[in-house]
């Protein structure tokens, strides 16, 4: 049913906006993000560092015993800086943005970067020297993320609040038509009513 895949979404959606806007105030104090490993612990990582978001994703084997796991990643701030050289693939000074991978991923530089505006994209092949492999990292600033991740809640939100309005009012709850004479179906856009 698509209303119950629209909710689903939304709720998905809603989850990840208020995760962004918990972590972003904490990453200013320590690096923080979640990686899930795939086949042989391929890694794909979302993590949130000094007030950048860093989605990174990478087909590099990191072994059988990482495979189909979750793992939610923490790093004190000091052992963030501390671990700089190998763990930072990017970093713009200027906008204060760093981008943070794991450290499988993180001994070679990517061969492409692009930063502007506090965005930054990139594609590395063959990090730790295996041929044939690659990895790929995108970050945007929070203020940027946020925002943007606060429109499908507020949304939802908002078409949740007119439906109670009309379901109270005895209206339609797809077009608000006055559905008090009949109750059944809506003659003005034909949807079930709903009692
Ligand atoms: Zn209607």
């Amino acid at each position: 049913m698509r209303e119950r895949l629209a909710a689903m979404l939304t709720a998905l959606a809603t989850a990840a906006f208020v995760a962004a806007a918990v972590a972003w105030p904490i990453s200013y104090r320590r690096a923080i993000g979640v990686a899930a490993f795939g086949p042989d612990g391929r890694p794909a990582a979302v993590v949130a560092a000094a007030g950048s978001f860093h989605v990174l994703l990478s087909d590099v084997p990191t072994g059988p015993m990482t495979a189909w796991t979750v793992d939610l990643r923490r790093g004190s701030r000091a052992a963030f800086e501390a671990e700089r050289d190998t763990v930072v693939v990017a970093a713009d000074r200027q906008w204060g943005d760093t981008v943070v991978v794991p450290p499988p991923v993180a001994m070679t530089p990517p061969t492409v970067t692009h930063n502007r505006f506090g965005l930054a994209a990139g594609f590395g092949r063959d990090p730790l020297g295996q041929p044939g492999t690659w990895f790929a990292y995108a970050s945007a600033p929070a203020w940027l993320v946020v925002p943007l991740l606060s429109i499908v809640p507020a949304t939802g939100a908002r078409r949740w609040a007119v439906r109670r309005r009309r379901a109270r009012a005895g209206r339609c709850l797809g077009c608000g038509y006055d559905l008090r004479g009949s109750p059944a179906r809506c003659p003005e856009c034909g949807r079930p009513g709903s009692g």
